[in-house]
């Protein structure tokens, strides 16, 4: 930990290495907080953390999995305690294992549900003892439209995500009186590796069903998150904020 760290608002985002998430990261960087980047893979966080620092933010790097929940509450534990706070939260990484639900096999509903929601369940517990000590707390939950309107072929994906607005509102409530917000970014269809095999007749389907024409990109996201992660927002707590291009005006 540099002595910079520690005066600036510490921020953490899983699943920082690539797409939303690395855009978030970068964001918050860029708004000064020092920020701790979480994925699987080190090589792909270590890129991020010089692109933030040559860019003078400050940032460190945790290979961890998330849906290992026990040494994941762990990490969390450990970076409030190295950085002596922890002030903002941001659950990204998400995975998908798309399938209809009559054929969709346990594992493939366990892996979703433990990596999207339960790591969430986790890592909030761990960080919210420290934020009570700082009285300060944004924590952030990436969800997805799907798990506001559903989606065929995703009823893992969904319900993990839609389990993620539940948990909120019941943090939000939880914890407001500590100064501590907990609110949902769900997005709607981003360009990024999660999106990228999608055929060209589908992702102009859904544009057509859009208000803005365009798919999102993941700068949109990052804007709304620095801004529910910020000082100023307050007095926003247990909402979520669809970012879809008016897809679903949720
Ligand atoms: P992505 O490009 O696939 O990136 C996923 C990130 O999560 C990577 O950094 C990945 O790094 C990390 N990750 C995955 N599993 C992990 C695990 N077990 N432990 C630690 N890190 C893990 O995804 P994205 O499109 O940016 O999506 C980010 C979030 O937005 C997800 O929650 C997703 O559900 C949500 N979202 C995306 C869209 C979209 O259109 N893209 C729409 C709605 C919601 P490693 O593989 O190295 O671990």
């Amino acid at each position: 930990m540099t002595e910079a760290a520690n005066t600036k608002r510490v921020a953490v985002v899983t699943g920082a290495s690539r797409g939303i998430g690395r855009a978030i990261a970068t964001r918050l960087a860029r708004d000064g907080r020092h920020v701790v980047l979480i994925a699987r893979s080190e090589g792909p966080l270590n890129d991020v953390k010089a692109q933030i620092e040559i860019n003078g933010g400050s940032a460190s790097v945790v290979a961890a999995d998330i849906a290992d929940a026990t040494a994941f509450a762990k990490v969390i534990d450990d970076i409030a305690t190295a950085h002596g706070r922890l002030d903002i939260l941001v659950n990204n990484a998400g995975i998908t294992r798309d399938g209809l639900a009559l054929r969709m096999s346990d594992d493939d509903w366990n892996v979703v549900i433990q990596t999207n929601l339960t790591s969430a369940f986790v890592a909030i517990r761990a960080a919210a003892r420290s934020m009570m000590r700082g009285k300060f707390g944004r924590i952030v939950n990436i969800a997805s439209t799907s798990g506001v309107v559903g989606n065929a072929g995703q009823a893992n994906y969904a319900a993990a995500k839609a389990g993620l607005i539940g948990l909120s509102k019941s943090i939000a409530k939880e914890l407001g009186g500590k100064n501590i917000t907990c609110n949902v970014v769900a997005p709607g269809f981003i360009e990024t590796d999660m999106t990228a095999n999608l055929p060209a007749e589908i992702k102009e389907g859904i544009t057509k069903l859009m208000a803005i024409k365009r798919l999102g990109n993941v700068d949109d996201i990052a804007a709304t998150v620095a801004y529910v992660s910020s000082d100023e927002a307050g007095f926003l707590t247990g909402q979520t904020i669809c970012v879809d291009g008016g897809l679903t005006m949720c």
